[in-house]
């Protein structure tokens, strides 16, 4: 019969070059769909190839898998609103770490042949894969505010944790060298999902992103363990690449919110930072009519769009506004700051569907070189990433992560429904600054008046 290795091995060769073009591609909006695109089809093209492994029994199972996964991922896919996009992606690492469990687990079931090395990366398959799994679940309830969003924390916390580190390392042993032995493996699995809920609880408010990358870099490398385990290249290739990035993304969040990644994962946000903030000034409340009157007159505006933008979905409205505003001789630019919103490149996806020109979005360092410049500054359902305390308030739970200084701009409006703090619960001193002004309400239907005085 044909040996179809050989065949096999270029196809993952070709695929995991195209899932590197892929990563690429991603790493600008002007390309990411062709980037999604292309990934798809490596991993497609894989999968097929796969299935011409001799080692394959039984085709109907995998068949009712794929179905099913296609059917349900596609589902999901198509009713997800943007604004829960995190929760599912964290169930989606959830589900990668529980592949990985899953293929650990078979990968020993009755076979008593194991080298040292295939049952250590089954061991770690089973760990980082159980840990991946039950920390995404507690992420998913907190993001769906299933239990409290906040960091829970409990006397003995660190001692549980060490403890548990402990029992991890002797259930390693115990699994190594006697691995056909059941309760070991129940052992490990058991293991790692108390882990995983003890990492993930004393995270919240505004960590909880970084996490959710950092469980996505975790099922990256359950499923390179998996990978190791079953022999498979392009499962090592892949979860090394999923790993790799998840960690660089991780990295880049940290460096936005001004935080090391050991400080996200071993303090509660809030439990340890004292709130010594003292705020001064007042709110002026303005009419969307008359924030009319001075966008009238505005040269330059600047959009520092956040999460209430989309909670609103006013992001074709906004377009609405920035063509009338250029036709009145304005410039327009936007300014994304790398956590605005509910997930990476939240706001972007959002101002692409409203069809604004990428090249009138700026990141936070380009937009904070300049921002002084700009007649009016329109911040839009965003509160956390606008944030001065961040630079001026010492006690502030948020001291020192880089924001938007839309306060450094000739005028500020702000629109928002009320006086609400953002996700990261801290209060914010630009809505009593004296050039700010706060336009109350849904930010559709305000920025939709604005519109409508510039047609009388
Ligand atoms: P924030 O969560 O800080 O603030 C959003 C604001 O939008 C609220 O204060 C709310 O105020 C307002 N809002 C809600 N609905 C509307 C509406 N319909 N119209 C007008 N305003 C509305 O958002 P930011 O984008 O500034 O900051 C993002 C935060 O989320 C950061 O703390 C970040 O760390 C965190 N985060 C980021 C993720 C990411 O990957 N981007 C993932 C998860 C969390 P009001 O209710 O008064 O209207």
């Amino acid at each position: 019969m044909f040996d179809f290795t050989l065949l096999i091995n270029a196809v993952y060769v070709i695929s995991a070059t195209l899932f590197i073009l892929g990563l690429k591609l991603l790493s600008h909006p002007s390309t990411a769909r062709k980037g999604n695109l292309v990934s798809s089809i490596a991993m497609f093209v894989a999968i097929i190839v796969t299935l011409l492994d001799k080692n394959i029994v039984s085709f109907e199972w995998i068949v009712i898998s794929i179905i099913t996964g296609s059917v349900v991922g596609g589902f999901a896919a198509k009713r997800i609103e943007m604004t829960s996009m995190p929760e599912l992606v964290s169930l989606f690492n959830g589900i990668g770490g529980l592949a990985s469990v899953a293929v650990g687990w078979s990968t020993v079931l009755g076979n008593s042949d194991l080298s040292i090395f295939v049952l250590f990366v089954t061991f770690l398959a089973l760990l980082i894969g159980g840990v991946t799994f039950s920390g995404s679940v507690v992420a998913w309830a907190k993001l769906s505010e299933k239990i409290a969003g906040r960091p829970l924390v409990f006397k003995g916390q660190a001692f549980a944790n060490v403890l548990l580190l402990v029992l991890v390392c002797l259930s390693a042993y115990l699994f190594i060298t006697e691995p056909t032995l059941l309760t070991w493996h129940y052992l490990v699995i058991g293991l790692a999902l108390v882990l995983g809920v003890m990492v993930v609880l004393p995270i919240g408010g505004a960590d909880m992103p970084v996490v959710i990358s950092l469980l996505n870099s975790y099922s990256g490398l359950a499923a390179c363990a998996a990978g190791f385990a079953l022999e498979n290249n392009l499962l090592i290739v892949a979860g090394a690449l999923v790993g790799a990035s998840g960690i660089i993304l991780t990295n880049i969040m940290c460096k936005a919110m001004n935080r090391s990644l050991v400080n996200v994962l071993t303090s509660g946000f809030q439990a340890v930072v004292k709130n010594e903030m003292k705020i001064e000034g007042e709110i002026k409340p303005l009419t969307a009519e008359d924030a009319f009157f001075v966008l009238e007159a505005a040269q330059s505006v600047v959009v520092i769009p956040g999460y209430g933008m989309a909670v609103a979905q006013a992001q074709h409205a906004l377009k609405e506004l920035q063509t009338l505003l250029e036709s009145n001789g304005a410039e327009v630019a936007y300014a994304i700051h790398p956590v605005a919103g509910r997930m990476p490149g939240h706001m972007n996806v959002l101002l692409a569907e409203a069809d604004v020109s990428y090249e009138q979005l700026f990141e936070m360092d380009e937009i904070n070189a300049r921002i002084d410049s700009f007649d009016v500054a329109i911040v839009i359902g965003a509160n956390d990433v606008v944030n001065p305390a961040a630079r001026e308030m010492k006690g502030s739970p948020i001291y020192g992560m880089p924001v938007i200084n839309a306060d450094l701009a000739k005028n500020v409006f702000v629109l928002k429904r009320g006086m609400a703090t953002g996700f990261a619960g801290v209060d914010n001193p630009l809505f009593f600054k004296d050039n700010s002004r706060m336009i109350f309400g849904d930010a559709k239907e305000t920025i939709n008046t604005i519109i409508r005085q510039f047609a009388d």
